[in-house]
């Protein structure tokens, strides 16, 4: 039986960031990684697989490379079982591993509804993390004129824009009255409709898929209110659960929305086992509410507190809750999102005030690649605390995101926004006096002194 100190499951975002940081903090420990796939996919590179990648292969995460580098031994099989009174685990392979620290990092996986009528026919697609599925996928679409896309959330709209690169007739299906309104205020949702539009996808909103229709092959959709339409292939993007088969079977207590408990330092409710990435629970960092956030960026970062924690507790090395922080590009135009939408606010019964300012990310904006920019702000109204943030912009969009994150993570008031001090210059920000953040932050403090 070999043994380690740390056994990390999963060797995607969130399990290779947990062991390197595992190691990075804990040197003279030793660490295995178990991993079903060989090859790991970028997770967030997947939709480019299907137009501006000529194949998966442009795609790949070198985990293997990272992990040899720094003494971490990586292996290709699936973990099994775990036994977590001998603290051992049993592979596929029939191998057992003993170890004394655990991270499950398994993941999640793409939702097929089981009430989906017609899910199992030939050219329905889920978009999993997996190369074979994907080559395959992108080999049978090649060929496929019309793709409905069912799902309008980022994965849905990045996907739906690499298809048409492609010269697919794409129609996008959104069963809410607005794309991506989970991420944006209907205002901006409609802003990134319309570039959608532009960019020759067909959206249809407020309607759900109620059956793929055709003999075995799909031949077109029924939506909720009746309607029919024709398609040679279906693409489903309508959300992941988490992956915890594993951990559930193994005594491992996942709570009622199917996550695995965790603490703030990402302990499981067993001695020496933690959890981390898509499979482990969220809990919002504004509202405290459970989520279903899953993110990269939040997997890191719930990997690095593991890592960090995996031998002692540092009390400052905590997770002190889920920001969504999400960003993407459609051309030359991006936007992003961070913290709480102005109508999440109002559903948890936060009073909110809103700044929104739109103005160009360059200076003069006579400058070549500039772009317009628009910044849309959220604060607790009694505090002034900055709890979320939009942005549509340039491809600069997605750091100024980050930067509103940042705003939110350390608890920023909108006074501390007008007086932070921020570097510019022509060919790369927008003008110090007509910044899209600070603008906006000045919007909310007009509106708090008026009240
Ligand atoms: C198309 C797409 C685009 C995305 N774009 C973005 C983006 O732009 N930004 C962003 O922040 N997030 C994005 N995400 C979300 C992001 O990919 C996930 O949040 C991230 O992959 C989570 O990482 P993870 O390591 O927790 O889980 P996963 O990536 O799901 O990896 C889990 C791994 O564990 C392995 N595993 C499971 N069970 C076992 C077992 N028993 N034994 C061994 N191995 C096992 C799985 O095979 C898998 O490789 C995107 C996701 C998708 C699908």
């Amino acid at each position: 039986m070999k043994t380690t100190d740390v056994l990390v499951i999963g060797g995607s975002a969130a399990g290779m960031v947990a062991a390197l940081t595992g190691k990075t903090s804990w040197p003279k420990k030793s660490f295995i990684l178990v991993k079903k796939q060989k090859e790991m996919m970028v997770p967030c590179g997947i939709p480019y697989i299907f137009g501006t990648f000529s194949c998966s292969a442009q795609n790949i995460m070198p985990v293997d490379a990272m992990l040899e580098k720094n003494g971490i031994t990586s292996l290709v099989d699936e973990v099994k079982s775990i036994e977590k009174e001998n603290k051992t685990v049993v592979l596929a392979s029939g191998e057992e591993i003993r170890y004394e620290k655990l991270v499950i990092a398994t993941g999640s996986i793409p939702v097929k509804p089981k009430w989906l009528k017609g899910g199992d026919k030939e050219n329905v697609f889920v978009i999993p993390k997996d190369k074979i599925y994907l080559d395959e996928m992108k080999d049978r679409l090649i060929s496929k004129k019309r793709v409905i896309v069912i799902g309008a959330g980022f994965i849905g709209v990045e996907f739906s824009d690499e298809l048409v690169k492609q010269g697919h007739e794409v129609i996008l299906i959104e069963k809410l009255p607005d794309i991506l309104s989970l991420a944006f205020d209907v205002e901006l949702s409609k802003k990134i409709e319309e570039i959608l539009i532009l960019r020759g996808i067909k959206i249809i909103k407020g309607n759900g898929i109620l059956e793929i229709t055709g003999e075995n092959k799909v031949e077109g959709v029924t939506l909720e209110n009746g309607e029919t339409l024709s398609a040679d292939a279906v693409i489903l993007s309508i959300g992941y659960k988490p992956n915890v088969t594993l951990a559930r079977e193994s005594g491992i207590y996942v709570d009622e929305s199917g996550f695995i408990a965790v603490d703030e330092y990402m302990r499981t409710h067993v001695k020496d086992i933690f959890a981390v990435g898509d499979c482990a629970q969220k809990r919002d960092f504004v509202t405290r509410s459970r989520v279903a956030t899953m993110l990269a960026s939040t997997a890191c970062a719930e990997a690095r507190i593991a890592g960090m924690n995996l031998f002692n507790l540092n009390v400052v090395k905590t997770f002190s809750g889920t920001i969504a922080i999400y960003c993407t590009a459609i051309g030359n135009t991006g936007f992003g999102t961070a913290g709480i939408t102005e109508a999440r606010a109002k559903e948890e019964g936060i009073d909110s005030v809103t700044g929104t300012f739109e103005g160009i990310d360059r200076h003069p904006g006579s400058l070549p690649d500039s772009h317009k920019q628009l910044v849309k702000l959220i604060a607790a109204r009694h505090s002034g605390v900055i709890i979320g943030g939009e942005v549509i912009g340039g491809l600069s969009a997605g750091e100024l995101t980050n930067v509103i994150g940042l705003a939110i993570q350390n608890r920023m008031s909108v006074n501390s926004l007008l007086t932070s001090q921020i570097g510019t210059h022509p060919c790369l920000t927008a003008s110090p006096a007509g910044y899209p953040l600070i603008k906006a932050a000045e919007i909310i403090a007009g509106k708090m002194r008026t009240r």
